[in-house]
């Protein structure tokens, strides 16, 4: 613990890893954020998901105890969404599960059936793919339809702390398949989901610190953004960031100083 923290009017908690693990509450955690909460900080989540839509996550947090609202949620698929609907797109195609797709359309769009109809693909964690799902990308290797990806995230933390294959490898897939690049990523550690929270909430970047497990993701996007930062970091490792923490138990006490 090494430095103070000022001006801080929002704490913005990544999820995975951080508020819980699986459908495990992090030890620590909820506590923290009760206490924030009393001390009258706005708590937000800033999450890379890109299987669920805003509601389900906020129901989650709910049934683990948390206290909130979709609109205090801020996930991948939303930036994403937001990004394609600024863009102009009206009609995408879907690599991802049910969650994404109705993220998509509630922002406007129209999710197509097949993937060579889209204006542009849209890339997010599907937990059913299989080789009859790549085969249909054959259809997309004479067209440049951009190709926008939830998150680069190769690995999150899901029960017991085991490891699960994420977005970014559905992301490092497409880009095998297509034989080309992704477009554009619209989560953490790019800043749109703390832009969208900044205009949303009206804080300034200054007045935010994001706390998170990801020195990739979540300090990277603080940074990049102009925010304060504490990376949870129950391993330990000494010194891979100035402000951390090992226990959750801790955040309050690092935040007041
Ligand atoms: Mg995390």
């Amino acid at each position: 613990m090494t430095r103070q923290f000022s001006n801080i009017k929002a704490v913005v908690l990544d999820l995975d890893g951080t508020v819980y693990e699986g459908e495990s509450l992090v030890d620590g955690a909820l506590d923290s954020i009760t206490s924030l909460r009393q001390h009258g900080f706005g708590i937000y989540f800033c999450t890379n998901n890109s299987t669920r839509t805003r509601q389900e996550i906020a129901d989650k947090l709910v049934r683990l105890g948390i206290e909130t609202t979709s609109t205090l949620v801020f996930s991948a698929g939303y930036a994403a969404a937001h990004y394609l609907v600024n863009k102009g797109f009206t009609q995408v195609s879907l690599l991802g599960m049910p969650g994404l797709k109705t993220e998509l359309i509630a922002a406007g769009l129209t999710v197509m059936d097949r993937i060579e109809q889209g204006q542009a693909l849209v890339v997010g964690l599907d937990q059913t793919m299989t080789y009859a799902t790549m085969s249909k990308f054959a259809t997309l290797l004479d067209k440049n339809v951009p190709v926008i990806a939830c998150n680069r995230d190769r690995w999150f933390p899901g029960d017991n702390s085991e490891l699960m294959p994420g977005c970014g490898i559905m992301a490092d897939l497409v880009e095998a398949l297509l034989g080309r690049g992704i477009d554009f990523v619209a989560g953490k550690p790019n800043t749109l989901l703390l832009e969208l929270l900044s205009k949303q909430a009206g804080i300034d970047k200054d007045e935010i610190l994001v706390v998170g497990d990801s020195l990739d993701s979540d300090i990277a996007v603080a940074k990049a953004y102009g925010s304060q930062a504490i990376l949870y970091d129950p391993r330990g490792a000494a010194d891979v960031y100035e402000s951390s923490i090992v226990s959750m138990h801790d955040l309050t006490e690092m935040i007041l100083g």
